[in-house]
């Protein structure tokens, strides 16, 4: 299969050749023409899949066959639950219409209203937006969505987790009731399919490669070493192997700042990205990282959330998610596309259990390496894991699953600080990073 065999312009091949993409991945060869036959869609596929160019290329291609009734209203409206996302899908849109008369537009919380008001009124055809932040220009009357004749979803099952439900529900009472719903989640829970029952109209189905086969592409490994000595552990995995490009995850922002620093006075160039950071630091790292004057970004699983690093050789878990599912999310970030990747957990005893919740997940046990000098003290017993500010713990040893929603607010409102954040056990206030 070529992507010429599949109805799209001379402009939008033209632009994919300029990416250097000469076969379509198996979610673009599916759900292209589905889009293209303006049928519903709902896609399990997970970031690194290509799915981003799976619904961008047959938007294009459809936008430039139907005539514009007019440019003062969006088209097409692609709802997606972070900035980061939101701001990559708005380049990918760009990058895949360079050749086409097409204006898009991302909007976001954490940066300026105005600007984004002044580009709103002087007309976009694709416009991308955290759903917080378009809310707010939708009080204002800065947008109207009343010409909206394609909705994206884009990792409905995040939006879900965050709590995002009630504002889109509100979002897309403006829009009108004859459109194509395009509909795309990582995962296809018993919440997301009654979600997705409510959005589409007699949708296709599309599934590629399930989330445990794209992680069997990642070379993954488990460093078993005291809490206390992981610091030493990575910076000499670091060097020694001379990884120039390591995305490190840690589970709360001052860990991230903490280990950043730490890093960094070990002579890694390095930075920590999170809820915390300004947009402008954030996207300021991002690039540095991406163009390798940074060899070393530390986040958290909401931060990394999306970050679309190509072929990213190297993600360590420095420490174990509390949600065996964010584990997977995370290795994706390497082996993009089919390239490969190797995955680093380091962990202590406090996370056996965690461990174990992960393996299972698998379905097989991940490779242990020993590194000499490093074996753990087999006198330290486990301790409760703190999960942040708000001090919640996880019990250790043999832990059942995540406990995904401790406030028992699924799908609730939340707008203010902290509140209904359950994707990180309640941790952390990312209310900074939820798209407001
Ligand atoms: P996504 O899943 O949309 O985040 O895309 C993952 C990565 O794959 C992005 O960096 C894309 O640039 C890249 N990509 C998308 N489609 C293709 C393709 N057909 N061939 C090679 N790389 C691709």
């Amino acid at each position: 299969m070529s992507f010429s065999q599949l109805g799209l312009s001379a402009e939008i091949l033209r632009a994919i050749a300029d990416q250097g993409y000469d076969t379509p991945t198996p979610i673009q060869a599916q759900a292209i023409p589905v889009v293209l036959a303006g049928r519903d869609l709902m896609a399990a596929a997970q970031t690194g899949t290509g799915k981003t160019a799976g619904f961008t290329l047959p938007i294009l291609q459809l936008l430039t066959t139907r005539p514009a009734v007019s440019r003062a209203r969006p088209r097409v409206l692609v709802l997606t639950p972070t900035r980061e996302l939101a701001a990559q899908v708005e380049e990918s849109v760009r990058t895949y219409g360079r050749h086409l008369p097409m204006k898009s537009l991302a909007i976001f919380g954490g940066v300026g209203l105005v600007p984004q008001i002044k580009a709103l009124k002087a007309g976009v055809d694709i416009l991308v937006a955290t759903p917080g932040r378009l809310l707010d220009h939708l009080n204002q009357r800065n947008a109207d969505l009343s010409g909206v004749e394609i909705l994206v979803l884009d990792e409905a099952d995040r939006m879900l987790d965050m709590g995002f439900i009630p504002d889109i529900r509100k979002i897309l009472a403006l829009l009108p009731k004859q459109r194509q719903t395009l509909f795309f989640s990582a995962t296809f829970s018993d919440d997301i399919r009654a979600l997705a029952a409510g959005f589409l109209r007699d949708p296709q189905l599309v599934e590629v490669a399930s989330r445990n086969a794209t992680a069997d592409k990642v070379v993954q490994r488990v460093y078993h070493v005291d809490k206390a000595r992981k610091r030493d552990l990575l910076i000499q995995l670091i060097k020694e192997h001379n990884w120039h490009q390591v995305l490190v995850f840690t589970r709360t922002k001052h860990g991230a700042n903490t280990l950043a620093e730490k890093l960094e006075g070990a002579g890694i160039r390095s930075a920590a990205i999170h809820g915390n950071k300004s947009q402008g630091a954030r996207t300021k790292a991002l690039a540095d990282f991406k163009s390798l004057k940074l060899h070393a970004l530390v986040a958290t699983d909401i931060a990394a959330r999306g970050l679309d690093i190509d072929q990213l050789p190297h993600v360590v878990n420095y420490e174990l998610p509390n949600v065996p599912e964010d584990y997977v999310h995370r290795i994706g970030r390497t082996a993009r596309a089919g390239a490969s990747g190797e995955a680093a957990s380091l962990v202590c005893v406090d996370e056996h259990g965690l461990l174990r919740d992960i393996e299972r997940l698998l379905k097989r046990d991940i490779e242990k390496v020993a590194v000499p000098g490093f074996e753990p003290d087999p006198s330290i017993r486990a301790e409760p894991i703190e999960n942040g500010r708000r001090g919640q713990s996880r019990p250790s040893a043999g832990s059942r699953g995540g406990q995904r929603n401790p406030g028992g607010n699924r799908g609730q409102p939340s707008r203010g600080n902290g509140g209904g954040a359950s994707r990180q056990n309640a941790t952390s206030h990312h209310s900074g990073f939820r798209g407001r």
